[in-house]
């Protein structure tokens, strides 16, 4: 405890590495060949007499979250592009967005010409907060971009019954909570429309990818078609060698379809998901307790509803005043040294996020609506709050053997049995 901390040349806590991500697991690869050999690698391609990976795995998501229907798609952002036009969400229209959040969520909602209204969010889940969505509701709102984000849902019992009594359909955004769980449903299964990014980093990923869920059969139509240029998979068997997806009369789509190589990995993926997600929380609530001992530290205080956490990110909040007023991106810097891991604080509140700039996007530059999209409109005290004083550990860590995340827990102790050299060295730069 008294040698000093790695960041300033003292020896670092731990050595030994964390798991890699992504993973594939052994049956990965032949399902990869598989697809490679089918001789059909898009879903556009020609029928080649066998079921596409894209159908076995749609199948398989919408069994998993016990919903009806699934389409991937090639991206999260296409997701929820599809999910907006889906919901005929357009020109002008409100939809509201946490505050708090990756840039996706807000300029999704930029690239169908609507107006992203950014609410603040709770600080026991850093998800966004029902009364601050009730309050920002207005005659031209026309949707509810829910986010669960990092390791606890947002109250979708509260949430659910706003959007009800203002007739709004809630999209939820399960980017970070593939498998999660509120009152025995899976997140994703909740809202009007489920959208899952499948990106690298997130837990079942194909490196990029995403998949839609609902239990309508009209929007389902409305996404599969949105998807695929307007096309849809054909009602029977067509002839070998001629494509399978067909033209269909209805709304203008585009292409945002997945591979058959990408959809091979998320099936190898959803065999591991449960088991995975098992570990981390284990792990999670080994570092909660650790952190407890320890003191200074608040944990994420998540829904008793959420009965099922996934985590796409451990987070933890520090008492800035225990850690002689240390400003959380030293602290993250701190922990990285000891750790040999990233560690860093969450996204920049959209209001002052370096990458959402919708003032500059030119399809909306100029327009009457340019000036509704300006986010310093929206302000975001809780967020900035948070931000300033939460601590991320990718999910990854969270997979690692028992004495990683003791180490863990050593490291964060180190870091405040050090916090005034921390703030001194924080204060020299
Ligand atoms: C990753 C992510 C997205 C975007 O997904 P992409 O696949 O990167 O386009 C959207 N929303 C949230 C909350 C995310 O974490």
């Amino acid at each position: 405890m008294s040698a000093p901390l790695a960041l300033l040349g003292g020896a670092a806590t731990w050595t030994g590495g964390w798991p890699d991500w992504p993973q594939a697991g052994p049956g990965a690869i032949p399902l990869i060949e598989e697809a490679i050999a089918s001789g059909r690698w898009a879903i556009s391609g020609d029928w080649t007499g066998r079921e596409t990976l894209d159908r076995r795995f749609s199948r398989a998501f919408a069994a998993y979250l016990g919903t009806r229907h699934c389409l991937t798609v090639d991206h999260g952002s296409s997701a929820l592009v599809a999910a907006l036009l889906a919901l005929g969400v357009g020109w002008g229209d409100e939809v509201i967005v946490p505050g708090l959040t990756w840039v996706a969520c807000a300029s999704a909602v930029l690239r169908v010409n609507a107006v992203p209204v950014l609410v603040d969010i709770c600080p026991d889940t850093l998800c966004m907060s029902p009364a601050a969505v009730e309050a920002a509701i207005t005659p031209a709102t026309a949707a509810i971009l829910v986010v669960h984000l990092y390791s606890a849902m947002a109250d979708m019992d509260a949430l659910r019954a706003i959007a009800a009594r203002h007739g709004l359909p809630i999209i939820e955004d399960c980017a970070q909570a593939h498998g999660a769980v509120w009152t025995g449903r899976r997140a994703g299964a909740l809202g009007a429309i489920g959208a899952f990014s499948m990106q690298q980093g997130k837990t079942l990923t194909s490196g990029e990818g995403g998949a839609l869920v609902t239990a309508d059969p009209e929007l389902a139509s409305r996404l599969e078609q949105l998807r695929g240029d307007g096309r849809r998979y054909a009602a029977s068997m067509p002839a070998q060698g001629h494509p399978e997806l067909v033209a269909m009369p209805g709304a203008q789509g585009f292409n945002f379809c997945l591979s058959e190589m990408q959809s091979a990995l998320l099936l190898d993926g959803l065999t591991r998901l449960d088991d995975q997600n098992r570990t981390r929380a284990r792990n999670a609530t080994l570092l909660d307790d650790g952190l407890a001992g320890v003191g200074g530290f608040e944990p994420i205080r998540p829904h008793p509803a959420n009965e099922v956490r996934a985590y796409y990110h451990y987070a933890v909040r520090y008492h800035v005043e225990d850690f002689a007023g240390c400003p959380v991106e030293a602290v993250c810097r701190a922990l990285e040294q000891e750790l040999g891991a990233w560690v860093h604080p969450p996204y920049r509140p959209l209001n002052d996020h370096p990458l959402y700039r919708p003032h500059n996007y030119p399809p909306l530059a100029g327009t009457p609506l340019a000036e509704r999209l300006d986010p310093r409109r929206f302000p975001l005290p809780e967020a900035h709050r948070q931000a300033d004083r939460t601590i991320l550990l990718h999910h990854a860590m969270l997979l690692a053997q028992p004495g990683a995340i003791d180490a863990c827990v050593a490291a964060f102790a180190k870091v405040r049995h050090h916090s005034h050299a921390l703030a001194a060295w924080a204060r020299s730069r």
